[in-house]
């Protein structure tokens, strides 16, 4: 096997790595996106919520207004009981009247406060379907994710195994060397030289000379311009 034959293999399975470490890189992100939308919903429930707490609310108050107009009206009736005049008696009676009247208002609006009760606790039964629904769907998809984590976690280490062995049948260490340090820079490291002379990594037509040292095997090759391992795909 021919030292470009060689980084070829290994090319190969470092291809498989990147793929795996990009997908391994996504993985959270989704995760962290169908989360983000389960928070959108359990705020819509968080709202239901507190508009049923402010309906309640608003009912007691009423009902507490109610109890004090009643004990006040009690108050007035005995206190007018122990009147002797017929005017302070009558003056008494307005007064009873109007808080009578305070009542029958405050006895309404508790009444059409509770009419909004229900309609309140419609919206956290939908809001709280919907927020179950949407949990267990995110949750199945999370598992999902995670399996695929552990999955792509596993190949990811059997190919660094691969990747060990493949770099041990590389004998050369110069293009070893040369390979590693372009790498991070260009991908693929290794590309064929087409029959018309032209780099398939970055489209350079090379000079004559370069397509006559590919073809002679002379030793590490690399493309004029982008500086990529070039050789002959026969
Ligand atoms: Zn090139």
């Amino acid at each position: 096997m021919t030292v470009v034959q060689s980084l070829i293999d290994l090319q190969e399975v470092d291809g498989r790595i990147r793929e795996l470490e990009l997908e391994l890189k996504d993985l959270p992100r989704r995760k962290a996106q169908e989360t983000a939308r389960l928070s959108g919903v359990s705020a819509d429930l968080q709202a239901a919520k507190t508009n049923q707490e402010l309906a309640n609310q608003r009912v007691k108050g009423f009902e507490e207004d109610a109890k004090a107009l009643r004990e006040k009206i009690q108050q007035l009736k005995t206190t007018q009981m122990g009147l002797k005049s017929n005017k302070e008696y009558q003056q008494y009676s307005i007064q009873i009247d109007l808080v009578s009247h305070d009542l029958e208002a405050t006895e309404n609006s508790q009444l059409a406060a509770m009419d909004d009760l229900p309609s309140a606790e419609a919206r956290i039964a939908d809001a709280q379907a919907k927020f179950d629904q949407e949990a267990g769907g995110v949750k199945a998809f999370c598992d999902e994710i995670d399996e695929r984590i552990a999955a792509v976690t596993a190949e990811l280490a059997e190919a660094q195994k691969e990747r060990a062995e493949k770099a041990k049948l590389v004998t050369d260490p110069r293009f070893m060397l040369y390979y590693e340090r372009l790498r991070t820079k260009r991908w693929p490291v290794v590309v064929t030289l087409t029959h018309d002379g032209v780099c398939d990594g970055c489209h350079l037509v090379q000079p004559p000379s370069v397509s006559q040292l590919v073809d002679h095997n002379a030793g590490l090759v690399a493309c004029t311009m982008c500086g990529r391992i070039l050789y002959r795909d026969i």
